[in-house]
């Protein structure tokens, strides 16, 4: 459904000193982009979409950080599953992580396989990261000027054998190629010695899991790439920040001025160590979601500045893969599956510590469009694109895993009630049907070029 206008007594406009605030607004949209502000009674002619009073209107989410899967573990996500998702959550853009899919985003003809398998499949636009490996420096440079947004590594193991971390020395060394053309690096940041050195027995029990991926892990993991950026020059950004004991390492980095960005992920901001219960692997992700109060230094650190984004890491598995051991947290693969969820559940959350709307808008898509240089996305400006998510607080969100259109049926959010949820998605002006969502609107994204 194409849209002309969209009509709401509260659209998240900027002011001119740079804060967004809510204000009554008609937005006057052609050929996918915001062609006008005008006053909410301006006269409209076609399709007005209406928005209910109770309702919000924000920019798409743009979701830097997702495990689309297809093709080679298909059974775990696929495109269209996972942009379903992304549609029904408020999502309009993805960008995928060049693991767990086979191939791995590794070379441009491994990015081809990819592009290839997206093709009619999106309802939202999706693009792709590449990732380093060991013994592909050779390839980075091509991977970019392919159009990927950026690369991903690992500094300790990944999971799949088809996507081995790097050493320290090849971290340093795909940096400096990195820096050359003066592209971003994006990294899991755990320490394979620390990891090594921790206790990790067979166990159900979420306290064991957490002591075997430590605080310290994170700290030396993320000492590394800080040396790494500030040796090379390179961009860096350190994904699904867990440890709130990192933070004084962050904050005195970004005082020295290193070109540095961070993100946290919804299941850290959500959940609490001390309350997951025995047996459940819909809560392993690595790193681990620790205690309650560590979460909430994670929200202080948002409000800070100190963590500018909030990304899904949707990561889903199959129920063999996710309930591999009977319970057994060291043995069941790692992911938390919340594309859908992520975006009601934050401004739940935020709420409840008042904690305004506008700023978790402002970390779920200003901010992460602007990692990836989608100048025309995550926010609401005369000629950006018309990508909108409608939040209405007056619904109640009550998850059931069953329900959500991720292809797998298991998620850390099931039976928790939000008092609000994502009511519609509206990409490139097309108003996705949540009861309909069997349009395909999504187009793939290439870097430097305009959606
Ligand atoms: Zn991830």
């Amino acid at each position: 459904m194409r849209l002309d206008a969209v009509r709401a007594q509260r659209v998240l406009l900027d002011r001119p000193d740079g804060q967004s605030v809510f204000e009554p607004a008609t937005l006057r949209l052609y050929h996918g982009r915001i062609e006008a502000i005008e006053p909410f009674e301006a006269e409209t002619e076609g399709l007005v979409l209406q928005v209910p009073d109770s309702a919000y209107v924000v920019p798409g989410i743009v979701d830097t950080h997702v495990h689309i899967n297809e093709p080679g573990r298909t059974d775990w996500e696929g495109y269209l599953s996972a942009t379903e998702a992304a549609a029904l959550g408020g999502a309009t853009t993805l960008i995928d992580m060049p693991l767990n899919s086979i191939p791995p985003t590794t070379t441009v003809e491994h990015l081809r396989v990819k592009q290839k398998a997206a093709t009619t499949e999106l309802m939202v636009d999706v693009g792709f990261w590449g990732g380093a490996v060991p013994g592909n420096v050779p390839d980075l440079e091509p991977l970019w000027e392919a159009g990927v947004f950026g690369f991903k590594c690992f500094l300790s193991p990944s999971g799949v054998e088809e996507f081995p971390h790097l050493t320290s020395e090849e971290y340093v060394a795909a940096l400096t190629e990195i820096a050359r053309f003066d592209g971003l690096m994006i990294v899991h940041a755990e320490d394979p010695a620390v990891l090594d050195a921790a206790p990790a027995p067979p166990s159900r029990s979420y306290a064991d899991f957490v002591m075997s991926r430590p605080d310290e892990s994170e700290l030396a993991a993320i000492r590394t790439v800080l040396d790494g950026a500030r040796e090379t020059g390179c961009r860096v950004h350190i994904l699904h920040l867990s440890s709130a004991k990192a933070l004084d390492l962050i904050k005195d980095a970004r005082d020295e001025g290193l070109r540095l960005s961070v993100e946290t992920c919804p299941h850290y901001l959500s959940f609490a160590a001390e309350t997951i219960p025995d047996a459940s692997p819909q809560f392993k992700c690595c790193p681990p979601i620790r205690d309650s109060g560590n979460r909430e230094e994670l929200w202080a650190a948002l409000k800070a500045g100190i963590i500018d984004q909030i990304v899904s890491d949707h990561s889903p598995a199959t129920p063999a893969e996710k309930n591999k051991g009977d319970g057994d947290l060291q043995q069941a693969w790692g992911g938390v599956s919340g594309l859908q969820v992520g975006f009601s559940a934050m401004a739940f959350e935020a709420r409840r510590r008042n904690i305004p709307l506008a700023s978790v808008s402002r970390w779920m898509s200003r901010n992460t469009a602007d990692l990836v240089g989608l100048g025309n996305k995550g926010r609401i400006q005369v000629g950006a694109d018309a990508d909108l998510a409608i939040y209405d607080t007056n619904v109640e969100f009550r998850i059931e895993a069953t329900r959500l259109a991720h292809k797998n049926p298991i998620s850390a959010y099931d039976g928790l009630r939000y008092g609000g949820r994502v009511t519609r998605s509206i990409v490139r002006g097309n108003a996705i049907d949540v009861e309909h969502p069997d349009w395909r609107w999504g187009r793939q994204l290439i870097r430097g070029e305009v959606s």
